[in-house]
């Protein structure tokens, strides 16, 4: 029986990130998987990134976790979604050479030390009372973990639906993990069901991409780490094509071939990244919807058809595709399919993401309710975060809403639940004007370091970034500019008013008609700030401070709100009943979901603004109390 400080169940991308972080934090890290072969595999798009998900791969990033890393060096096209739009809303994205990206993820993950790879199906949980204490195989052997993160995927009672065609699986051609999901119900946990999809794979020969259009990505590139991570793989297109009035009319002849509307599944799918059938019922009005064709690799025969996910039979499917432009005449390599799964409900997570009720026990990744690679891969990175300072006996690592990303998607997860797979969007974050991607670093860079993850050279270029982003803005706010007529001919010349009185170059700056770009254009500006002192990206810093910083200043006063309400903690075990002037109701609440804090609480459904007084006023009166939570 071997002994380990953390074991980490699941490869996948919650997987690989948890035994990364554990392991670089110096604590002995078992990684066990089914197969080493899909460690880190893309089980469905060949993507990463995108709206909101995004921010997640920076914030991972600058923490010191992987994602970004690997994206890039195995990255085929980048693109920045809603570049038009303001800062906050915008997403990187990446198509990636997926196999390229399991082999780059593999070889880091053995290159690390402190950190042992394992293959083997993880059929019960060892126990000591209620604490977990280490996993047993299928094959026998027993390994024991100080720490246990569970990063299962849909494997937990997987089952495959394609048409009236059921597989017990836990992705296609994979076997469910049965044993263990018994384990976990038999914790008295709060399961539910839920489902997800995929397209077909198409072979790459037998499209016409004469009748598709062509779409490269960005250039220049911007890659998703702020490290030194190197774009070295060739850029490639994807295509677009588009359904049509056929297409919708097969699907709708058959659709009760299709194993979501025959009603087989039961469980809930993902509402925005819906299945091809389900658009076409939800959407009646609508005569086409727009198809991606992505590559999933550069040698790669398959083609990934995004927005074609489907239940439908095999047969149905081919037929429907056939009527696409540009895939008059495909031919499947693999049928697209849906699978049901189980989920624990993270309502019973601590914000650390172990179990509330069971302790040693920390939960990661799809098993908790999302969808999405990066949003597995962000839980993944602070369980292994959090199970490596419990094996050290440290104070956990929580991250707030108004800290990142990575803080809200915990939170909503904790203190909501989830009836449907969970994915990240912009709209989440109450505070996304100060939580965008361009500022990862600047947020987070520096908690990395101190928890050992981010090398302290990448911490050091953060601070030598923000330094100079802070004499800039300096220089901007107190250079003045007296309107002299060189000048105002100028400004007039370029279509806005003349200054009547002395400006500050930060002034003209927030006029709406002057980005910084256009703003150095002019005669005037060319000797006030040495401009190749400073890099593009420190450059875009200081125009985005400055021009939104009438609501960086608000939401500024408003995060100091949250952050006092989220400084007052609230043991595990406090008794709801004894505080009065709480509702029975809220009672029930508050004992169910047993906030970690007071900004926890207020946050829950149901929890009134009055409920947050009396509890507020209860913890202040009884500091005693207040204490057992530290
Ligand atoms: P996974 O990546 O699934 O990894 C789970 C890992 O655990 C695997 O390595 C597996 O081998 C291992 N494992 C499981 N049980 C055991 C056990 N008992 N013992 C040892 N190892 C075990 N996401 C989207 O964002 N958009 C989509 O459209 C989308 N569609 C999807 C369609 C399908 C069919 C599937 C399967 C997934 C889809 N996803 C989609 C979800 C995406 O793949 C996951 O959200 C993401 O991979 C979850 O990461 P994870 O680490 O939690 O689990």
């Amino acid at each position: 029986m071997k002994n380990y400080d953390v074991i980490v169940i699941g490869g996948g991308h919650a997987g690989y990130e948890a035994a990364l972080a554990a392991s670089r934090m110096g604590v002995e890290t078992l990684l066990l998987s089914m197969s080493k072969d899909t460690i880190a595999q893309m089980s469905c798009n060949p993507a990463i990134g995108g709206v909101g998900k995004g921010h997640l791969v920076k914030e991972i990033d600058a923490l010191g976790g992987e994602m970004g890393m690997a994206a890039d060096e195995t990255g085929i096209q980048f693109r920045v979604l809603n570049s038009s739009k303001g800062p906050a809303t915008r997403g990187s994205r990446c198509q990636s050479e997926m196999y390229e990206y399991k082999i780059r993820i593999r070889q880091v993950l053995e290159a690390q030390s402190c950190l042992t790879l394992a293959e083997g199906l993880a059929d019960d949980l060892l126990f000591e009372g209620q604490r977990v204490i280490g996993v047993r195989t299928a094959a026998g052997a027993e390994y024991l973990g100080a720490a246990i993160i569970m990063t299962t995927g849909t494997f937990l009672n997987g089952l495959i639906h394609r048409g009236t065609e059921r597989v017990e699986a836990g992705r296609i051609n994979e076997p469910p993990a049965k044993k263990i999901t018994h384990s976990m119900h038999s914790l008295g946990l709060k399961m539910g069901r839920l489902k997800t999809g995929t397209p077909a794979r198409l072979d790459k020969r037998t499209i016409d991409w004469d009748q598709t259009a062509e779409q490269w990505g960005d250039d220049p590139i911007q890659k998703f780490s702020f490290r030194d991570s190197v774009v070295r793989l060739p850029q490639v297109p994807c295509y677009v094509t588009y359904t049509n009035e056929d297409t919708h009319r097969v699907i709708q002849d058959n659709l009760q071939q299709s194993a979501l509307y025959s009603g087989a599944i039961k469980g809930i799918g993902p509402r925005y990244c819906p299945s091809i059938e389900d658009k076409i019922v939800k959407f009646a009005d609508k005569n086409r919807h727009q198809i991606f064709l992505e590559p999933t690799g550069l040698e790669s025969l398959e083609i990934y058809p995004n927005g074609l996910s489907t239940s439908m039979p095999a047969d149905v499917q081919l037929k429907f595709l056939r009527t696409i432009p540009g895939l008059h005449n495909v031919e499947i390599i693999r049928a697209g399919y849906a699978i049901e799964y189980d989920f624990v409900d993270p309502t019973q997570l601590l914000p650390t993401l172990e179990l509330k009720d069971v302790e040693n026990l920390f939960l990661a990744g799809q098993i908790n309710g999302t969808t999405g690679y990066e949003e597995a891969a962000a839980q993944g990175l602070m369980a292994g975060i959090n199970a490596a300072l419990k094996a050290q006996k440290k104070p956990p690592f929580i991250l707030k809403r108004n800290e990142a990303y990575i803080g809200v998607l915990i939170d909503d997860l904790i203190t909501k639940g989830t009836s449907e797979p969970y994915r990240m969007f912009t709209s989440r974050a109450e505070y996304r004007l100060h939580l965008r991607e361009d500022n990862a670093d600047q947020r987070l860079s520096e908690k990395g370091w101190r928890l050992g993850l981010l090398p302290e050279e990448y911490y050091l270029r953060v601070q030598e970034k923000q330094k100079h982003i802070h004499s800039l803005l300096n220089t901007f706010e107190t250079s003045r500019i007296t309107p002299r007529s060189e000048i105002n001919d100028e400004l007039i010349a370029f279509g806005e008013t003349p200054l009547k009185t002395t400006a500050s170059l930060a002034d003209l700056l927030r006029r709406p008609g002057f980005t910084l770009q256009s703003l150095k254009t002019l005669n005037f500006m060319e000797t006030m700030i040495p401009w190749d002192d400073f890099a593009p990206e420190v450059l875009s810093q200081v125009e985005i401070t400055i021009k939104y910083d009438g609501y960086l200043n608000r939401q500024q006063q408003e995060l100091k709100q949250f952050d006092e309400l989220e400084k007052i903690r609230i043991p595990l075990e406090l008794n709801y009943g004894s505080i009065s002037g709480l509702s029975r109701e809220v009672i029930e609440k508050l004992k169910h979901f047993r906030p970690a804090n007071l900004g926890q609480a207020s946050r829950i459904s149901g929890i009134t603004p009055a409920a947050v007084n009396v509890l507020r006023i209860f913890l202040k009166n009884h500091p005693s109390v207040q204490a057992k939570a530290s």
